[in-house]
């Protein structure tokens, strides 16, 4: 194949790729641009293997062999993981993406140390920087996204439970981080004065891994929606170096679309969560050393709640992480279903960190058909929420936390879903314990709360049987 036509084919997977990221804009059009996007990459991938020597037959057995066994790997994965699991497969995702463009750059610089091939002048300088920070960013992202994936999966105490949310003081943590920081930046430059020396690059490989860790260490709670939206975007950005060092234009374009798109989401997120990325990063902790105060709170059960729901006008679904641990969307929404037969108002209130992962009380509410019109973003459904007869909180803790809008602990100034304004609120879940940021909820304990403890399947099977037999 000709030059041009390879441009022209990685012109046709960029624009895919364009499209593809527009489409992801909505639920409905979301397939479709998952679609869009995978076609991009197919034809991104057989045109630079279309470009390559046929004569070099190993290569071809390499590429072919590394395509089957990770697209094996890949596939067994995707249809293994459990809902529950993706947050942790996207956080493992994001490190693979860092690490593939890290291992790319890495080759790239040790076949021309051994070839003893250099480009000189402004060339070198150009190449050896983007070499370093492809690989600081690269293996940043890689260990930080490791660490990040510990921190989501629930019940790894591999090395204890203190990695999760560390309470530790930042401060010193900084001064390490910014002489990790200088030290690379100093690596980078003497590669550049001596580029046949592989021990800098090694050097720089080290470093960074070291700092993925440190920089994600401390974040934990409330505070790793946004660390997660950046490591994906910072998975992008090394793609985007790593086109640079081979020349490579859809790398350079998907690699920033992956960037620019996660950055988006990072800001998305810092809002979700009124923070500032800056305080995330460097000042705030997501963990808490207060001690949980014990108290108790008689349960009620589904009989009782689906009585005061009996004739209600206007309700509001709150769902959380535990909608997805107990898988029970379809429940709720044949719950939803009895109310609106009923002449009951249903809406569905959606934090933006409910979950572990953006989108992902949608996906789970799509999947049982809800209709999307249904699903009411957090500012628009506080402006209803008092006119609310019942607020049906299914598993979601954190975001309807009303500690939250004190100025203490990991969710001080998180905005919330205010389920406290309706008329009652119930809570479906198992016990009276924390949500994800470690923090104390009195809600459980007001007057107007109804707790449903148990199994949130299991609790709106029986409410829903309960209200059948009304
Ligand atoms: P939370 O994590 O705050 O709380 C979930 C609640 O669900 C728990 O308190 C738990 O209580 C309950 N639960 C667990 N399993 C079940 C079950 N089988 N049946 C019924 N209930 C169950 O959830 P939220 O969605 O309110 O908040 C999300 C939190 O996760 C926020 O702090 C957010 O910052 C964080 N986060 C979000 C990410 C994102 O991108 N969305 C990414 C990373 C973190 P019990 O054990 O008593 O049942």
């Amino acid at each position: 194949m000709e030059p041009a036509v390879w441009d022209i084919g990685y012109l046709i997977a960029s624009i895919l790729f364009i499209l593809g990221l527009k489409k992801l804009g909505h639920p409905r059009t979301a397939p479709t641009g998952n679609l869009y996007g995978a076609l991009g990459m197919l034809l991104a991938v057989v045109v630079t293997i279309a470009q390559m020597n046929f004569g070099e037959i190993d290569n071809f057995v390499l590429i072919a062999g590394g395509l089957l066994i990770g697209g094996l790997i890949g596939y067994v994965m995707a249809v293994r993981v459990q809902m529950t699991g993706m947050p942790e497969m996207v956080a493992l995702f994001n490190g693979f993406g860092g690490a593939a463009s890290a291992l790319v750059a890495a080759s790239e610089v040790f076949r021309r140390i051994e070839e003893n091939t250099f480009p000189t002048d402004l060339e070198l300088y150009v190449a050896w920087i983007a070499i370093g920070l492809s690989a600081l960013v690269g293996w940043m992202t890689l260990t930080g996204s490791l660490l990040a994936m510990m921190k989501l999966k629930g019940g790894v105490e591999l090395f204890g439970t203190w990695y999760r949310t560390p309470t530790w003081g930042p401060g010193w943590l900084n001064y390490v981080k910014g002489i990790f920081l200088i030290a690379i930046v100093a690596l980078i430059y003497m590669s550049i004065e001596e580029p046949g020396n592989q021990n800098y690059v090694i050097g720089i490989i080290v470093l960074s891994c070291i700092l993925g860790i440190l920089f994600v260490l401390p974040i934990g709670g409330a505070d790793m929606p946004v660390v997660v939206s950046l490591l994906n975007s910072l998975s992008g950005i090394a793609a985007a170096f790593t086109g640079f060092i081979i020349s490579n234009n859809v790398l350079i374009i998907a690699g920033s679309m992956v960037g620019a798109a996660g950055l988006i989401l990072t800001n998305i997120m810092c809002k979700a969560m009124n923070r500032q990325l800056i305080d995330v990063l460097f000042k705030s902790f997501g963990g808490s050393d207060k001690e949980q105060v014990t108290r108790t709170k008689v349960g009620s059960d589904p009989e009782e709640v689906a009585m005061i729901c009996d004739g209600i006008s206007k309700c509001v679904i709150v769902p959380g992480y535990g909608m997805a641990v107990s898988q029970c969307q379809h429940q709720v929404r044949e719950f939803a279903d009895l109310l609106e037969a009923n002449g009951c108002e249903v809406k569905y209130g959606i934090h933006p960190v409910a979950g572990r992962m953006p989108g992902h009380m949608n996906v789970l509410l799509a999947e049982a058909n809800v209709p999307y019109e249904k699903l009411i973003e957090m500012d628009d459904i506080n402006s209803e929420i008092g006119e609310c007869d019942v607020a049906l909180v299914v598993g979601a803790n954190d975001t309807v936390n009303p500690a939250a809008r004190s100025n203490e602990g990991p969710l001080a100034g998180m905005p919330i879903i205010n389920v406290d304004k309706a008329r009652v609120i119930v809570m479906v879940k198992r016990s009276l314990s924390v949500g994800y940021a470690g923090v104390d909820n009195d809600l459980f304990y007001e007057d107007n709360t109804m707790m449903l403890f148990g199994d949130g399947k299991k609790m709106m099977t029986e409410l829903v049987s309960s209200m059948k037999e009304l």
